[in-house]
């Protein structure tokens, strides 16, 4: 059968060569798609079969023609030299925009390098994660930070510990924060997260699936406790999210998402910490668990999973089924699957958009869907807006609220802020060591800390222009 191909002419959307290809790309650009484009690709490195490759690359594609042993060899020799180079460019992620500076943008400087001392014992691939806790002076809220090793063979044998970084001001003029206190914990912090109905709590989650809930006091910021620690007995804790309950009281609930397809439901009370169920999120068709990478939770019994295999499903923790025979009180909920993307999901970030409760969801590749967050959410399963944010494969974003903006953690502390409006970047370029791992802007959107480069964390002062 014949193929049935349609010949549209698109603009120029994404790749721009950093090789000084100015002349050639004009003529590109007047023509249209042409055969000067090999031209411009073989400059300098073989121009002597410009003209018989371009009649004989039609033929190879379509597959009428078998190559020749020459041709065969002339290919590869010409794959093998043009393939790093394009792999180079790949690398540069999609070229941006220059940003119109008359349109309102961010301000966003660098303020301070946090470095603990003893947290550099991880191996030299590492992951920051840090997390917010309450506003301990003006603005500025205390920060909660962990370096852990990037890989872990089997076990974990490092000298793992959280930092609280404490916000000052000695000079009227300038906050600075300052290490509070380093609380030792057994194994690597996967993942930490504030309790965002009570900046005073917060949660970490270790590589070996352990949880701990610590209560710091904004009042006496030294004074931090160790609220709960106990083992999940379902693998490392890759993200987790609190749950407002309805309750009047102090009470609060936790969903942690553990990377061997469980999620845990904690109870915390006052003074106790129950694990209350056990939820198997299970591919019935393939009859094996989800390859789990992030959690957000959506009211007080729903809740959102993104996957490896770049699936978000929608679960319910009301309605789970218990499943008979089983020690650990374990529960198969309601799953329903809403939004696919091409790539492992990499956040769930909850943000307003349109003056609507929506969750965002960025896959490695850069790619953002957003969905809204009321009853309709599931049944469309159409995103309300699909944005590409032209970065490298796995960079670590944050959404500003109402999309306006994307920040970027890029390697060597550099940062990048993205205009959604139209695709104007801003770069605030620094010299650290690493790739970023971790991006968190605080509530009040002052402040914002990257992290972790070479065991340093990098803050930057936000001030939204208007
Ligand atoms: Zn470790």
């Amino acid at each position: 059968m014949e193929p049935n191909f349609t010949l549209t002419s698109n603009s120029v959307d994404g790749f721009r060569s950093t090789w000084d290809v100015e002349g050639a790309e004009k003529e590109v650009q007047s023509r249209g798609i042409s055969t000067e484009t090999i031209q411009t690709n073989e400059r300098g490195t073989n121009c002597d079969e410009n003209s018989s490759s371009t009649a004989t690359q039609t033929d190879k594609i379509t597959g009428l023609k078998a190559l020749t042993a020459d041709e065969e060899s002339k290919l590869n020799t010409w794959l093998k030299r043009i393939l790093p180079k394009v792999e180079e460019e790949l690398n540069y992620g999609v070229t941006y925009v220059e940003a119109d500076h008359t349109i309102k943008s961010l301000s966003v400087q660098k303020h301070q390098i946090l470095e603990a001392k003893n947290s550099s014992e991880a191996e030299k691939v590492e992951k920051g994660v840090a997390t917010w806790l309450s506003v301990a002076t003006q603005n500025a809220p205390t920060l909660v930070t962990s370096i852990s090793a990037a890989v872990h063979e089997s076990w974990c044998d490092h000298s793992a510990q959280i930092d609280i970084w404490i916000p000052n001001r000695s000079d009227p003029l300038r906050i600075t924060w300052a290490l509070g206190k380093s609380i030792p914990v057994k194994v690597c912090i996967e993942s930490l997260a504030v309790n965002p109905f009570n900046r005073d709590i917060f949660a970490g989650g270790t590589i070996t699936g352990d949880l701990y809930i610590w209560s710091y006091q904004y009042n006496n910021p030294e004074i931090v406790s160790e609220l709960f620690v106990g083992s999940s007995q379902c693998g490392g804790i890759l993200g987790m999210d609190w749950i407002k309950t309805v309750s009047m009281s102090n009470d609060s609930a936790l969903l942690t998402c553990h990377n061997d397809g469980f999620v845990v439901l904690w109870k915390v009370g006052h003074s106790t910490v129950v694990k209350d169920k056990i939820f198997r999120i299970q591919n019935h068709a393939k009859e094996q668990n989800h390859a789990l990478t992030s959690i957000c939770t959506v009211n007080s019994s729903d809740f959102i999973l993104g996957t490896i295999e770049g699936q978000l499903l929608m679960c319910s923790t009301s309605n789970a089924k218990q499943l008979p025979d089983e020690e650990k009180p374990l529960f198969d909920p309601f799953l329903t699957p809403f939004g696919k993307q091409t790539f492992s999901i990499s956040k769930l970030q909850k943000i307003q958009y349109k003056e609507r409760d929506c969750v965002a969801s960025c896959d490695i590749s850069g790619v953002v869907h957003v969905f809204g967050l009321d009853s309709l959410m599931v049944e469309n399963r159409e995103p309300l807006v699909i944005i590409k944010i032209p970065l490298p494969l796995n960079q670590k974003i944050t959404i500003w609220n109402e999309l306006e903006f994307v920040l970027c953690a890029g390697a060597n502390g550099q940062t990048t802020v993205l205009r959604t409006k139209d695709g104007g970047k801003e770069i605030v370029e620094n010299n650290l060591r690493g790739n970023g791992t971790c991006i968190e802007l605080t509530n009040n959107k002052n402040w914002l800390v990257t992290g972790a480069y070479d065991g340093k964390f990098q803050i930057f002062k936000v001030d939204d222009e208007n």
